[in-house]
């Protein structure tokens, strides 16, 4: 559909910065559109039987594997991610298809002992109506399949606002979710970048949304949370986070040193659970950052279609801008630049792989989720002491470290205070596994058997005492 003035914007190719294509500029006309068509739908979409969703789930499962070489290329190319990521990021998104597929049949509600003499409670899960999806350009399938895939459990219609960068991977879904079988209106994209304000305005004060769902940057999560409290939204927040990765003295240092490279450097640095800030116990400091730059030695930077590309650009110029700035207040305090620390010739949005050492707590990283692809590697002495700094942020998204110790492994993981835990792992995400934050990171938990709550409302009825 085009925008009603016709409006348009570009979707660009971070790696070459050719421009791709254009979509619709759509605005808020397009977007209280797409909400009526939602609310209409809704209306004969909450009574299909939970079996039905299942199966509708089942098959956008399918199609998202048997499209998962077109849906990769996509991202790729509006992404810039390698495209062996891309595939991984497919599959992932398919997973909470199938995840919620089995999860539909399961919001199971509950039979309450009443107070008063022969009454009888019982709860029983509804949909909480339309939603409003809100996602970023990071991960431009898996967000969306997380909140969608339990939305279509949940029996709830949504209007999605993807990424202004990655819209064309939503479109793309949407196309799947119709072959799929859902109903005309069930599901509804409304892309734009220069009207994104408008959209999200719609979005979260027109009193139709029932519910807002958002992944992205805390501090346009608390603008939202504040104009979606004028209509008193049900809401979920996974936003920002600054991941510590700690390395106890007592770890398999290559178990550690292969965990912190995957989790620190997937998607060039670019995801919110990318470790942030490296704390290595200060006996094994040396030994760590040696074989962890070795490791950075060995990465490919280039095109994410090139077979030898091990790492992609950066989303837009900003970010680059943003890294070098970074990398320029950690050295003049003191930080030292082990490997990379340069922009690459590759093209504008790329950054050589960088590796800081003797990197302190006064250091920006402590404020700032870097969001790209520089290890800043601490030296600490206690586990009290880094605990103290991993927890001095004023946000909690998730946390890792390394240890054989099976006391210290219980102890630091009821301490990290974050929404997960990878405990000798650097990778912790799963269809299963409940995926949010705590503190300035939001809340909510989507995936997992958790993931419906966000969709659903908890009604009770009391039968009266004959
Ligand atoms: P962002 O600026 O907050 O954008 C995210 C989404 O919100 C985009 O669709 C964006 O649209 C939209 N948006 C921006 N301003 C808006 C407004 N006033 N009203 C309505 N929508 C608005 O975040 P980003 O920089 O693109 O993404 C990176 C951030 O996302 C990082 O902080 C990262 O940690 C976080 N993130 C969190 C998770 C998680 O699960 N916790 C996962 C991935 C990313 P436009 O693109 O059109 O501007």
């Amino acid at each position: 559909m085009d925008a009603k003035d016709s409006k348009t914007f570009n979707v660009d190719d971070p790696a070459t910065m050719k421009t791709i294509c254009t979509c619709p500029e759509m605005s808020q006309v397009e977007t209280k559109e797409a909400i009526k068509y939602a609310q209409e739908a809704f209306e004969t979409f909450r009574f299909t039987l939970p079996r039905q969703r299942g199966r509708m789930l089942r098959k956008l499962s399918d199609l998202v594997h048997k499209n998962l070489d077109d849906l990769a290329t996509i991202i790729t190319w509006e992404n810039g991610k390698p495209f062996a990521e891309a595939k991984g990021e497919v599959a992932y998104a398919a997973s909470f298809y199938e995840w919620f597929g089995e999860e539909a049949s399961r919001i199971y509600g509950t039979v309450i002992p009443a107070s008063v003499a022969g009454n009888r409670v019982i709860t029983m899960r509804q949909p909480v109506g339309v939603c409003g999806i809100i996602t970023p350009w990071n991960f431009p399938a898996a967000m969306i399949s997380r909140k969608l895939g339990a939305a279509i459990a949940a029996g709830c219609s949504v209007v999605i606002k993807p990424g202004g960068e990655t819209p064309l991977t939503a479109l793309a879904i949407a196309e799947l979710c119709s072959q799929a079988g859902l109903p005309k209106g069930v599901v509804n994209v409304v892309t734009g970048l220069a009207n994104t304000k408008e959209i999200g305005l719609e979005l979260t004060k027109n009193p139709v949304v029932k519910k807002v769902s958002f992944t992205g940057s805390t501090a346009v999560g608390k603008l939202l949370m504040e104009q979606s409290a004028s209509t008193l939204k049900k809401v979920s927040f996974e936003l920002g986070g600054n991941a510590p990765l700690i390395v106890f003295d007592d770890a398999d240092i290559d178990a550690a040193v292969a965990g912190a490279i995957a989790c620190k450097f997937r998607s060039s640095g670019q995801t919110c659970v990318c470790a942030n800030r490296i704390f290595v116990h200060a006996g094994i400091y040396e030994q760590f950052c040696k074989k962890f730059t070795e490791k950075v030695k060995g990465f490919k930077l280039g095109g994410g279609f090139e077979e030898s590309t091990t790492h992609g650009p950066l989303i837009h110029g900003k970010a680059v801008e943003k890294i070098e700035k970074e990398i320029k207040d950690a050295t003049s305090s003191g930080a030292k630049i082990v490997i990379g620390g340069n922009k690459s010739n590759q093209g504008s949005n790329f950054f050589e792989p960088t590796v800081l050492t003797e990197v302190t707590n006064e250091m920006v990283f402590t404020e700032e989720e870097t969001f790209g692809p520089i290890a800043p590697i601490y030296r600490f002495n206690s586990e009290e002491e880094v605990l103290s700094l991993c927890n001095s942020v004023n946000v909690g998204l998730a946390g890792y470290f390394f240890s054989k110790d099976v006391q210290r492994v219980w102890r630091v993981a009821e301490k990290l205070e974050v929404g997960m835990v990878g405990v000798n792992t650097g990778i912790l995400s799963d269809a299963a596994a409940p995926f949010g934050g705590i503190k300035e990171s939001g809340f909510g938990r989507e995936g997992s058997l958790h993931g419906i709550d966000e969709y659903t409302i908890v009604k009770s009825v009391t039968f009266g005492g004959i």
